[in-house]
């Protein structure tokens, strides 16, 4: 392997001194269940098998990845469980030189099959998501059954020794707007991150302005049920801000990449499955690391395509109209 910049190197740095130190990496474009604002109607065409990274490209771009100064990865999908290798994915990322905190995104469906080999391959982070605690309503967004066995995923992970649970839900008026309080109180004693997350613009899911609920009005209702609670202090690179009920075991986090982006302390940045780089979330510009692989790429000549993209990163989104009408990915082929 030729010489590649010492960790920390200005790869992962882009024109406004973000440093990029977190990847997120899709494993698949399956999933098991069909969720509304993340799947199309109708589905998506699957992509071949041999479009999609393999176990040895995934580690190589991760080795990559940690050698310029990633230190956080976070599994993802659709459906990141669904794919067969990856407890043992999960193993040799945790092992990467660099890598200090392996974290994952799953719908909870299967995790109690694979929790223990997750935990022994070195997972420390999992968030679940769950957008309702109604099993009529988890079956009419997420067009499957499975409520009860998500919530025994999050007892189960609750209890693994884990350094943080946390449960996604995406809030969408006149959907689950109404379960705002009942979500927070599952913190009650829970020691969980309840994170509500805005209703973002993503491609086929036809989003619509009426049914945002932007965080301020999240906040509103929250404090009308629970007046003493307050926010807590947040680091700049934090996608959620945090806020605390009290005598609660658990806490609130809100996304507000529509109403109040956290662009300016971004260090995110995205591995699609299908092996393309998306330095931003609603970033049109891609490149596609897989075809550059295949094609010979050398350490270095894969770092300057990585360094190219990442100073060709903007500073912030562009507004939510703006993104509604905007061509981009479905969620289910980004992974958040
Ligand atoms: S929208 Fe893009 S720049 Fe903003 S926080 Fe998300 S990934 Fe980062």
């Amino acid at each position: 392997m030729t010489a590649v910049p010492s960790s920390g190197s200005s790869a992962l740095t882009d024109t406004f001194g973000r440093r990029h130190t977190y990847l997120r990496i899709s494993l698949t474009e399956r999933c098991n269940l069909r969720c509304t604002y993340c799947m199309p109607a109708d589905g998506v065409d699957l992509l071949p098998r041999h479009h999609l990274l393999s176990f040895e490209e995934i580690i190589r771009l991760s080795r990559l990845f940690a050698a310029l100064g990633v230190s956080k990865i976070r599994l993802t999908g659709g459906e990141p469980l669904v794919r067969k290798d990856v407890s043992a994915l999960a193993a040799a990322l945790a092992r990467l030189p660099g890598i200090e905190t392996l974290a994952m995104t799953t719908n909870g469906l299967l995790l109690d099959r694979h929790l223990d080999l997750l935990c022994a391959a070195g997972l420390r982070i999992v968030n679940i998501s769950l957008d309702t605690l109604r099993a009529d309503r988890f079956l009419t967004i997420t067009r499957r059954s499975g409520l009860e066995q998500v919530i025994r995923s999050v007892d189960l992970a609750l209890n693994a020794g884990l350094d943080a649970v946390k449960m996604n839900c995406v809030v969408m008026r006149g959907v689950n707007d109404d379960e705002l309080v009942d979500f927070a109180r599952f913190a009650a004693d829970r020691d969980i991150e309840i994170r509500f997350i805005e209703y973002m613009p993503f491609g086929g899911n036809g989003w619509q302005n009426k049914t945002f609920v932007p965080y301020p009005e999240m906040i509103r209702v929250l404090q009308e049920a629970f007046p003493g609670m307050h926010p807590t202090s947040d680091d700049p690179h934090a996608t959620a801000k945090t806020w605390r009920i009290p005598g609660f075991t658990g806490e609130l986090g809100f996304i507000t990449s529509m109403s109040e982006h956290f662009c300016g302390g971004c260090n995110r940045i995205r591995l699609m499955a299908d092996g393309n780089l998306k330095v931003c979330l609603f970033g049109r510009g891609e490149v596609s690391l897989r075809d550059a692989m295949r094609d010979g790429a050398s350490d270095d000549e894969l770092t300057a395509l990585i360094d190219a993209a990442i100073n060709g990163k903007k500073a912030s989104h562009a507004g939510m109209e703006a993104l509604a009408i905007q061509d981009n990915r479905p969620m289910i082929r980004i992974g958040g």
